[in-house]
């Protein structure tokens, strides 16, 4: 990359974060390639078509509490009156019989209510003298029977294609009788470290290098149901190795991302790289950290050049990356809640980027929710970045943030 070139780039306003992501989704073809899977293995995937209930639920009357179910009609609830007790319904097995004038059964919560019964009553209001029931005066009829189809009724939609189902789904679709169910399939990803400096875990630091922490970082933030991940080590700064890696990972993966070379340093290859074996959408955006960030295609794979700096990469992956993952595969989008809080210290700021400075977001006892910064922001400072449970979300056109300022929070 040549001086030259450099300055115009840098002369060309930086696309917004949101422009990056527009272009980014407008880029993505989210996946629909499906598969169908147990049930139980479904935790976090993406549904690829609309369940609809096979049958209603509750699937049949059944009694919402402990007590006596009885037919109403002909009592008047004015006075006190007795029934007698004629059997007993435990859930999961039904009265056979029908209900006579001046009967009644006892049942159990889940117990399938008599046809000709339309009351429960709870067990601790009445008075059981053996089969002799004594109801008070001024109970309520017609109440504490769950209804057919009061939850769903057969043919509606329990789960709507593209919802990633949650741990509340797999019960609701259980309680439904689905044993199956058709998702989207995985995303096949790679990432990749670059960089002379870096040396693995295990191996002997010297003067010069660093361990690799980008690879641990990005292991843990690519645990998903919905990824396949594959971990490919790190590429020297070498432009001809960097290309052949790349090119050869793109004919496997959906996905490559890699960390590091993405700047305009003499040892930065990725964007040069990416330019001559696929396309750059863009490779720099008003963000801090992660200016240095870019998105392109080799062949039919999507590319994500990620900055080198540890807390760079993070951040880009939280705000850019993970959305883009997740539209890639085929989820609903959600927008990020964002929260409002008190900042208690002062921040400092240059004009220019939007910033995702990182934060410790606390509550007050009256429910207050106040932030701190969690420390030095540097791009390379790791520690601050654990001790954060938060970005303090900085427009670019702030300059500083005063104790006792409103400031816009995402939590980690
Ligand atoms: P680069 O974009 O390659 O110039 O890297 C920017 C900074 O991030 C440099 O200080 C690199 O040493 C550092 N860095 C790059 N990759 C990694 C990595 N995988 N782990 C830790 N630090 C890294
Ligand atoms: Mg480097």
């Amino acid at each position: 990359m040549s001086i030259e070139s450099c300055v115009i780039y840098e002369k060309k306003p930086l696309l917004s974060v949101n422009e990056a992501q527009e272009r980014i989704y407008a880029a993505l073809s989210p996946l629909t390639q499906s598969e169908q899977i147990p049930l139980k293995q479904a935790l976090g995937r993406v549904l690829a078509q609309t369940i609809y209930a096979p049958i209603s639920l509750p699937f049949a009357r059944n009694s919402a509490m402990d007590g006596y179910a009885f037919c109403s009609k002909g009592l008047s609830s004015d006075a006190p009156f007795t029934l007698t007790q004629i059997g007993a319904v435990f859930a999961g097995s039904p009265f056979k019989g029908a209900l006579k004038e001046g009967e009644c059964v006892r049942i159990f919560t889940g117990g399938v209510v008599p046809d000709n019964a339309d009351s429960v009553i709870m067990q601790e209001q009445v008075d059981a003298q053996n089969t002799a029931i004594h109801f008070p005066a001024a109970i309520q009829f017609g109440k504490n029977i769950r209804q057919i189809g009061e939850d769903v009724r057969a043919g509606d939609p329990l789960c709507l294609a593209h919802k990633t189902l949650s741990a509340i789904d797999l019960g609701f679709l259980a309680s439904a009788g689905i044993e199956h169910v058709t998702v989207i399939r995985k995303l096949n990803i790679a990432y990749f470290s670059t960089g002379d400096e870096l040396i693995s875990l295990g191996e002997k630091l010297t003067t010069g290098k660093i361990y690799d922490s980008n690879r641990y970082s990005l292991h843990g933030l690519l645990q998903h149901p919905n990824y396949n991940v594959f971990d490919g080590g790190v590429i020297a700064d070498d432009r001809a190795l960097l290309k052949q890696t790349l090119q050869q990972a793109a004919e496997k993966f959906d996905v490559v991302i890699t960390t590091g070379g993405a700047s305009v340093g003499e040892a930065d290859y990725v964007k040069a790289v990416l330019d001559e074996c696929g396309s750059v959408n863009f490779w720099k955006i008003a963000m801090k950290p992660g200016k240095p960030l870019a998105f392109g295609k080799i062949g039919g794979c999507y590319f994500f050049g990620l900055p080198g700096n540890p807390v760079a990469v993070t951040t880009t992956f939280d705000i850019i990356l993970k959305p883009a993952l997740h539209y890639l595969a085929s989820a609903t989008h959600q927008k990020p809640l964002l929260f409002s809080a008190i900042c208690t210290t002062p921040l400092k700021k240059s004009r220019g980027r939007q910033e995702f400075q990182r934060g410790i977001l606390t509550q007050t006892p009256e429910g207050v929710l106040e932030v701190a910064t969690s420390g030095h922001q540097g791009s390379h400072v790791l520690s601050s970045a654990s001790a954060a449970n938060c970005y303090i979300i900085l427009d670019k056109d702030v300059t500083h943030v005063d104790c006792g300022d409103k400031v816009s929070v995402l939590l980690f």
